[in-house]
Formats: structure tokens, sequence, C-alpha cells
């Protein structure tokens, strides 16, 4: 089910309703300004639009948020400035960030938490009445999407410019990275060698033939990866490597990197691909286990790196509060904080990373344009599809 903004049992953090109680609200007491009150009302009837028409496309992205994990937020502060963030960041990720920057500054951030794709379904449906201010997501693949669908506008930020490498940028400047995700190979020791690894491509070769586990080619993610690996071997290799891929596996796709890695620490097979972060949410309940991290790619293209990010909405009605929200995320004031609260790299260079992620060690990462898994997503998912990768 998509959610939609509840009226919630708190004052709107809209300083236009800051007096007001929409749950139990007396309309004609409040100081809505006409404006804000059509707005609000339109969101709700989107809202349970959407929620009639229930999600159909639950595989398009899952962000970092889950089901669980879906509705409203506010930081109230008292600058009488105020963002709405849409955000598949899950809430208790960002909030204490959002908090910081809220007493820092006194801007009231309101947070609407739901999956990629139905935030962006919901920025389509609402238009130039929606409440949002900003799109906070995870994977260049959902930012290109939102940016090409016309939910993004461009901004000019010399402080996100030089905060920022260019690569984890729009080249269009209609988002950016704020945290680096690295998706790499994890291996089981008792079965595999590190001498034994090289590259994504070569897990296509026979000798892992029933000894490799992949997370489904619908995860955004992993249409990502092949994006990349299009990019630098071409379509034809690619494909021969995804085949060899799929005849490899030793058991079906898995719907998340956490089962796939709990797959190989079992024995169930040898190797596979997964995000870093996962890895480390798991050690760290379980120092002990019995999965190891390789850099893939590390005399070839580098290590196939990915960003969350954030763009200004396109019909903000505040765009220059939300870009400073966002300029403040890549400063090394947030970065090292929003990086670690999800065991991420900082996007910003030379902003240290935490004990865990320095034990995994230092890495060549692959340089090209994230923005670029966008613009190839469909490409790879035709690939990926023809090679029965499910
Ligand atoms: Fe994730």
């Amino acid at each position: 089910m998509i959610p939609f903004i509840r009226l919630p049992n708190r004052n709107l953090s809209n300083s236009n309703l800051s007096n007001s109680n929409l749950s139990n609200s007396n309309l004609s007491n409040s100081n809505l300004s006409n404006s804000n009150l059509s707005k609000l009302i339109f969101s709700l009837m989107i809202g349970m639009t959407l929620t009639a028409c229930g999600n159909t496309n639950q595989s398009v992205d899952d962000g970092d948020s889950s089901s669980s994990d879906t509705g409203t937020a506010q930081v109230t502060a008292s600058n009488g400035q105020v963002i709405t963030i849409y955000s598949s960041r899950n809430e208790q990720l960002i909030k204490p960030l959002l908090d910081q920057y809220s007493n820092k500054t006194g801007t009231t951030i309101e947070l609407v938490t739901d999956k990629a794709g139905p935030l962006m379904a919901r920025l389509e449906a609402e238009g130039a009445n929606t409440p949002a201010d900003m799109f906070l997501t995870v994977d260049a693949g959902n930012l290109w999407q939102a940016a090409n669908k016309g939910l993004l506008q461009q901004f000019a930020s010399p402080t996100i410019e030089a905060n920022v490498p260019a690569r984890y940028r729009d080249p269009d400047s209609r988002w950016t990275g704020l945290s680096l995700r690295a998706r790499t190979i994890f291996y089981n020791p008792k079965k595999v060698k590190a001498s034994e690894i090289y590259t994504y491509e070569d897990l296509g070769h026979r000798r892992w033939r029933g000894k490799l586990c992949l997370r489904t080619s619908k995860k955004v993610y992993n249409q990502s990866l092949v994006a990349s690996m299009i990019h630098h071997l071409g379509a034809d290799r690619t494909a021969f490597a995804v085949k060899g891929w799929v005849r490899n596996l030793a058991t079906d796709v898995f719907s998340d990197d956490v089962s796939m890695l709990k797959a190989i620490a079992s024995g169930q097979c040898a190797i596979g691909i997964a995000n870093t972060y996962y890895y480390g949410r798991i050690l760290e309940e379980n120092p002990d286990f019995p999965v190891k991290i390789f850099w893939a790619n590390q005399k070839t293209s580098g290590v196939h790196m990915n960003v969350s990010g954030a763009g200004v909405v396109a019909n903000s009605d505040n765009p220059s509060e939300a870009l400073k929200l966002i300029e403040w995320l890549s400063s090394d004031e947030a970065q090292g904080i929003y990086a670690s609260a999800d065991k991420e790299y900082p996007v910003k260079n030379d902003v240290p990373v935490t004990p865990m992620l320095k034990s995994w060690g230092t890495f060549l990462p692959d340089t090209m344009n994230v923005g670029e898994f966008g613009r190839m997503q469909t490409q790879s998912i035709q690939l990926m599809d023809k090679a029965g990768y499910k």
C-alpha cells in the first residue's frame, strides 16, 4: 500500500499552519493561507488516490526504506523557514542529522518517508501542488529517473561543486550524491581463496558453476551495476558475463543482499555481490560473521560505486532553502555523520571513515559518472532479461 501524508496528530510544520492542529482541525480558526490550504487538500486527495490504486510495482525500487518505514515526521524549529523532504531513506537514519540542521538554523523540516517509486509517482501526481521541496533517495538510477521525469530542478552551487566530485553528480546539476555505496564481491573463505577472485564479469566463468549467489535483477542496484559493465565492457561481453552468472547460480536469486550474504556464510553458495553497508550491518551484530570482502576489478575499472543523493523538487516553493540543506549535507560537518549512519562512504574527499570501514582497506573505485547508470538503465534491464537473469 502506498501511504500518503497522514493527517498527523500534531501541528503541521508549515509556518502558516503553526497554530492549527489539522487532525482535529477547525480550519476557520487557523491562519491557513488559501494557497497552502489548497496545496494540502490536493496532497491529501492525491494520497488517497494513490492508496486506492495500490502499489502494483513493488519491484521498481525499495530505496532504503521498508514498508514498515513510511509516514511523516517533523523537526520543528522557529526561523519561519520550512522544508518538506520526500525521502526513501529511512527516518531513523536521517532524522538525527536533520534535527542537527534544524537546531542550528531554526528551519522546520517536514519529512515524508516512503519507497522511491511511490514518492516519484506522488511528485508526478501532485505536480505544481506538491508540498515537497527536496527529494532524497538512494541509487543514481532513481535520481536520474526523477530528473528525467522533470521532477527536479537545476541548481547552481559552488559549494556542492567543491564538496562532491563531478562523477557523483548529475552532469546537468539536477541532483547530487551525498554518500557513497560500494557494491563488490563477498566470499566464503572456507570455499574460495581471495587469489581466485578477479572481477564481476569473471563470476560468469564456468569454474564458478553452482557456487554463485545473486540478488534479483529487479533491484536497481544490479541494474546500475550491469549498466556500468556495459559502459566498460560493451554490451556483448556484458551479456556473455551475465549469462554465465545465471548458469553459475547455486540457487534462485535473492530478494535482498542480507539473505544472500547469509547464504554465503552458511555455505549454500561460495561467492556473491552485495553493497558493503549490508555486510557492515551484519558484522556489527556478529563480528565473527564468516564472510570476507573482496574489492572487485582492481586491475580494471575499479569497484562499482553508487550514491545516495538529493535534488531540489521542480515545483518547490522554497528551492533556496532546500538547496542550503543539500549543501550542508555535503559539508565536512554533516558528511561523516551522514555516511557513517548507514556504514556508507562519505562522498566528500578527505572525510574520515569509521574504524570498521577502515578495517576493510582502501580500494580503487570506478570513476565513471554515476548518472550513466540511469541513462543506460533500460538497456541494462533488457540485457539481464534476455540473459534469463530473474
Ligand atoms: Fe540498500
